[in-house]
C-alpha cells in the first residue's frame, strides 16, 4: 500500500467518525478498518475546528483526494498542511444561491421588499467545516446605524492599511469594484447561508469575480480608500440586500462569532436595531432561538441517486415510507427523481 493511499485511508478514517458526530450525512462510506496494515498508525487531530488563515498565493495544491463524505474533498498542500474544502460539484443545501440574482456587476441585484422577508429565518452560520474567520479583529470605531443625517449601513473596524482581510465564511465572489465616493475598494461576497459580506475601504483586492474561497483566505487588504478618513475596514452583513448589524454575529474585539446558528428577524433590518441596544432582549429569546435552531437542525435531507427507492431510503433513515410520504407529500407510488431532496427527518 502506498502512502497516498494510506493517509487517504486514515484521513478517510477521521472524516467519516468525525463527520458523523457532526451530523454530516456520510452518502458512502467505503472505508473497512480492517483493510488498513497492521502498523498503520491513525494520526488523531480535530479537523472540524477552523483552520489558521491561509494566504492561498504562497501555497500550492500538491493533491486533492476524496473524502468518505461525498461533499467534502481534502486538498493537500506543499507546505505540508492539508484542509477540508467543498466539493463544488456536489449540491449545496440550496444550490440557486449562487445562481439567483446572480450579478457581477450591480451592487443590489435584489428586488426583494423588506415585507417580502420572513418574520424570521434560521441561518446556519458555521456548518460540519466550522468555516467561520473574523474578517478583521479590532476596536469598532462606528457602529451600525444612524450616523449624523446618514444611516450607516455597516461596521467600522480599526486597521492599518495593508492588514489583511478575510473572508468570514465559505462563499463565491461577486462584486470587486471601485467607488470614489463610497466603499472606495470594495469586495462583495455571497456565502453558502444566503448571506452576503461587503469589505470597503481596501487598499488591495486579492480576488476576481465568480472565485470560491473559503473562510479565512486573505481577500484583499486594509486600506484608506473611497469616502473615508484613515484606515479601517467598512463591513457589512446582508441578507436578500437589507442590512443589519453585524455586531449582532461577530464580537470585533475578540474576532469571535457569537453564535453558530442566527435567528434573523425581520425587524433586524431596521437601521434602528442595533445588537448593543437589543442585548436585554437578545438575551431573553436566546432560549427561544435554540429551541428554533435546534427543530431547524433537526430536518434532514437526502439527495436521490440512482437505485434509489422510497423503501430503501426509509431503512437507511431508520424512518418508513408512510413517514417519507407525510415528509414530502408524495405518495408510495411517486417516481423518485435523480437529484432529488427527500426530506428523511
Ligand atoms: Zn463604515
Amino acid at each position: 500500500m502506498n502512502l497516498r493511499r494510506t493517509l487517504l485511508l486514515i484521513l478517510s478514517l477521521v472524516v467519516a467518525s468525525t463527520a458523523s458526530a457532526q451530523g454530516v450525512k456520510i452518502v458512502k462510506n467505503n472505508i473497512n478498518k480492517d483493510s488498513l496494515p497492521e502498523d498503520a498508525v491513525i494520526v488523531k487531530r480535530v479537523p472540524l475546528e477552523s483552520g489558521p488563515a491561509f494566504e492561498v498565493k504562497d501555497v500550492l495544491v500538491v493533491d486533492t483526494i476524496p473524502s468518505s463524505s461525498e461533499g467534502l474533498n481534502i486538498v493537500l498542500y506543499n507546505d505540508n498542511t492539508w484542509r477540508f474544502v467543498r466539493n463544488r460539484n456536489i449540491d449545496v443545501l440550496d444550490e440557486t444561491v449562487f445562481t439567483k440574482e446572480w450579478d457581477t456587476t450591480k451592487i443590489q441585484p435584489f428586488k426583494v421588499e423588506l415585507k417580502d422577508i420572513p418574520m424570521s429565518m434560521v441561518i446556519d452560520l458555521v456548518d460540519s467545516l466550522k468555516s467561520y474567520h473574523y474578517p478583521s479583529k479590532g476596536r469598532v470605531t462606528s457602529k451600525y446605524g444612524p450616523r449624523r443625517r446618514r444611516v450607516h449601513q455597516g461596521t467600522d473596524i480599526d486597521l492599518e492599511t495593508g492588514d489583511p482581510v478575510y473572508a468570514t465564511f465559505d462563499g463565491r465572489v461577486r462584486i470587486c469594484t471601485y467607488i470614489r465616493s463610497g466603499y472606495g475598494n470594495l469586495i462583495v461576497l455571497r456565502h453558502d447561508n444566503g448571506l452576503e459580506t461587503f469589505y470597503g475601504h481596501l487598499s488591495e483586492i486579492h480576488v476576481k469575480p465568480n472565485e470560491w474561497v473559503t473562510a479565512g483566505q486573505v481577500i484583499g487588504k486594509g486600506g484608506n480608500t473611497g469616502r473615508s478618513t484613515g484606515s479601517h475596514l467598512h463591513y457589512e452583513m446582508r441578507y436578500k440586500g437589507h442590512t443589519f448589524d453585524p455586531e449582532r454575529l461577530i464580537d470585533f474585539a475578540s474576532g469571535d462569532l457569537r453564535r453558530e446558528t442566527f435567528l434573523l428577524k425581520r425587524t433586524y433590518f431596521s437601521p434602528y436595531s442595533r445588537f448593543t441596544q437589543d442585548f436585554e432582549e437578545e438575551v431573553q429569546s436566546d432560549e427561544e432561538d435554540k429551541k428554533i435552531a435546534k427543530e431547524a437542525a433537526a430536518i434532514k435531507y437526502h439527495i436521490v441517486k440512482k437505485g434509489d427507492t422510497l423503501g430503501r431510503i426509509a431503512i437507511n433513515n431508520h424512518t418508513t415510507v408512510k413517514k417519507l410520504c407525510q415528509l414530502n407529500g408524495i405518495r408510495e407510488s411517486s417516481i423518485l427523481r435523480l437529484g432529488q431532496r427527500i426530506r428523511v427527518r
